[in-house]
């Protein structure tokens, strides 16, 4: 089966992302651009994955809970979990493993929690766009049998685990990477042949509505939440 996914999504939350990423417009405009699957990865926190799971489920979209971590590393990650409760959990604990900065709106925008229905529900007053105390090796252990870990945008020069270690350390879990939307894999590969050991995902890294992805890259999967982690862990 071929399923169509953006498994890279920030909502409102996210700083940088646009204030009309909401939980309903983010699906709706999933469902228009006609994918099976999305994902919405904030930094550092899975506040809106419970949201945007319940307007999904009313459309019929599946969703995987997930968050973008940035690692002691100044990596990267994007990690998918087989519950909202695993993610949210997830999300607390880092939480508690980051640098308390204040968010200054004007520089670096709002951080919105939204209900269902579009209401915020609170405003994160901490600054999500840090770095964590956890290193790269440290999640990827945290996600052995709670889901599965990628590297994001590995093809960029920063924030990417090519540019900042120099190469892909050898982890048991590490499967598959993420290369940014509009890079060609080939001319990826060529540039980066080892990595051809790895799946290759890409997604949108959407900030804004329109810049989710169209109805373009497919995983070679069943249309589940199971299905999607262990394609995802190698299986
Ligand atoms: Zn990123
Ligand atoms: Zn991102």
């Amino acid at each position: 089966m071929r399923i169509y996914y953006d498994l890279h999504i920030h909502t409102c939350l996210s700083p940088c992302a646009s204030d009309d990423m909401t939980p309903n417009n983010i699906v709706n405009m999933a469902l228009l651009k006609g994918l099976d699957v999305i994902a919405v990865t904030d930094h550092n926190s899975a506040l809106n994955v419970e949201a945007v799971h319940k307007v999904a489920r009313k459309k019929g979209l599946l969703v995987v809970p997930g968050i973008e971590v940035e690692t002691k590393e100044e990596v990267h990650v994007l990690c998918y979990f087989y519950s909202v409760e695993e993610c949210v959990k997830f999300s607390e604990i880092i939480n508690k493993n980051m640098p308390k900065i204040k968010n200054t709106k004007t520089i670096f925008g709002s951080q919105l929690v939204m209900d269902e229905n579009d209401n915020i529900v609170e405003e994160v007053e901490n600054l999500l766009l840090v770095s964590t105390n956890f290193t790269l090796k440290e999640i990827f252990l945290y996600m052995e049998g709670r889901g599965a870990a990628v590297p994001a945008h590995v093809d960029r020069g920063s924030y990417s685990i090519i540019a900042n270690l120099g190469f892909i350390p050898n982890i048991e879990n590490l499967k598959t990477i993420e290369i940014s939307k509009g890079v060609d894999r080939r001319t990826f590969l060529k540039e980066h042949p080892e990595c051809q050991k790895y799946r290759i995902i890409s997604s949108s890294d959407a900030h804004s509505l329109g810049y989710i992805s169209e109805r373009e890259q497919f995983l070679p999967c069943e249309l589940s939440l199971k299905s999607v982690i262990e394609w995802l862990c190698g299986y």
